[in-house]
């Protein structure tokens, strides 16, 4: 094959090779006499859905097929993981499937690691051991089904199991080298190189660079919400269950289009972007966090001249409106999908009951108005203004570390909630 010219599948390939031979029971799906290489894409089986049941003591993952497949299941430490390795399989999954745990099963993720082999890889909430590992014929009315079934232990007893196993260090690279694993459908596999399966969370720290937002008590808002976003980049990665992307890590200059774009390019489920507003002395002082999503018709008067005032980053900015590419400067609000709209507002209200908890609120939370940064037709967008840089109160919370951390916390929860309901809402059509 062609690819073996590539060190990396080779060594990919080497190593999985060799981890296979310490299992007699592997099976890459090819027929008898045939490399697994040259089985058609048409005999690949198809995943059709993927599914938790259980508590923390005993969790079962059923993965529905369309013909039953041969497969090997093995754990390992630290972190605690279960690895399945299958023939080359089509998932054919609703997206985040993998991305909320149950009981023992903190996550999941699956892809293609190598031509012809495919990979499913648990991440666990502790020590388990694979109590049952089978795969079902079809019956009553019921389609062929892989099932593992995992069971609590304690640390030296999944020490004992992971001892049976003949090279654990081996296993190790192995896996390490399918943990990103490959997007389904992914045309070259490429053991190494394979693309993260996870959803992707973009979050937008506003302004940078020339444009610094709005300015307070020597405080500038692309700073604070700089720091912001770091540390709500650091809380979501914790997790493990997201890719982050950030529109700027440092004070760079970003025009709203490109932080589209970049949310756009990435195939991103969700994007925040983090702003800290100010009012003119004479409009009051008011205080408090509010969310915005986008709407042609703003709420009210104070969310129009916000949207006008964020939307004029790029002049500050030096960006040449004219210039802007077609591809987003001619995205009209309309054509923002239903969906997308429904996902947006959702969300806005995940993340209000979430900040409610532990923030201080502005007394009309949820406000809409059409800012430019949240018109990805397709990605669920929201924007948070943290809070009211004019306003004492607030400000003293924004330089906070505790404050900080609490509203991190939130929104972080806020984003759980929202991948749990998408995924919840995903397994109830099925
Ligand atoms: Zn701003």
């Amino acid at each position: 094959m062609a690819s073996r010219a590539n060190d990396g599948v080779l060594l990919g390939c080497a190593l999985f090779c060799a981890a296979a031979l310490l299992c007699s029971d592997v099976s890459v799906g090819a027929a008898p006499g045939q490399s697994s290489n040259s089985v058609r894409a048409s005999d690949h089986a198809i995943a059709s859905d993927a599914r938790l049941a259980g508590d923390a003591r005993q969790t079962r993952f059923v993965l529905d097929l369309d013909k039953a497949i041969q497969f090997r299941a093995f754990a390992l430490a630290d972190p605690y993981r279960v690895v399945v390795d299958i023939p080359e399989v089509r998932f054919q999954l609703a997206a985040g499937t993998g991305t909320v745990g149950r009981g023992l099963i903190k996550a999941f993720r699956y892809g293609l690691v190598m031509p012809g082999g495919s990979r499913i890889v648990f991440d666990l909430a502790g020590p388990a051991k694979i109590a049952q590992s089978y795969v079902l014929e079809a019956a009553n009315g019921q389609p062929p089904r892989l099932v593992i079934e995992l069971e609590e232990v304690d640390r030296s007893a999944f020490i004992q199991t992971l001892a049976a196993e003949a090279r654990p260090e081996l296993m190790a690279a192995v896996a390490d080298a399918g943990g990103a694993v490959a997007t389904p459908g992914m045309a070259t596999p490429k053991l190494v190189a394979a693309a993260d399966s996870r959803p992707v969370v973009v979050i937008d720290p506003g302004h940078g660079g020339a444009d610094n937002g709005t300015q307070s008590s020597g405080e500038s808002e692309k700073n604070l919400v700089l720091g912001f976003a770091l540390a709500l980049r650091d809380r979501l990665e914790k997790k493990g269950k997201y890719r982050v992307v950030m529109t700027r890590s440092d004070d760079t200059f970003i025009p709203l289009a490109e932080r589209v774009r970049i949310a756009r390019n990435q195939s991103a489920s969700l994007f925040v972007s983090i702003h800290a507003d100010a009012l003119p002395r004479e409009e009051g002082d008011a205080q408090g966090a509010t969310i915005y999503t986008l709407s042609d018709h703003a709420s009210d008067n104070e969310a129009e001249r916000l949207a006008e005032a964020e939307n004029k980053a790029d002049a500050i900015g030096g960006v040449n409106l004219t210039e802007e590419p077609s591809d987003v400067a001619d995205i009209l609000i309309d054509l923002a999908q239903r969906e997308t709209r429904t996902f947006s507002n959702r969300f806005a209200r995940m993340l209000m009951a979430e900040m409610k908890t532990s923030v201080r609120m502005h007394k009309h939370p949820l406000k809409s108005a059409g800012f430019k940064v949240l018109k990805a037709p397709d990605v669920p967008s929201v924007l948070i203004e943290l809070g009211y840089v004019s306003n004492k109160g607030d400000l003293e919370h924004l330089v906070s570390e505790d404050w900080r951390s609490r509203t991190v916390g939130s929104i972080a929860q806020a984003i759980d909630a929202f991948f749990a309901k998408r995924l919840a809402t995903a397994g109830a059509a099925n």
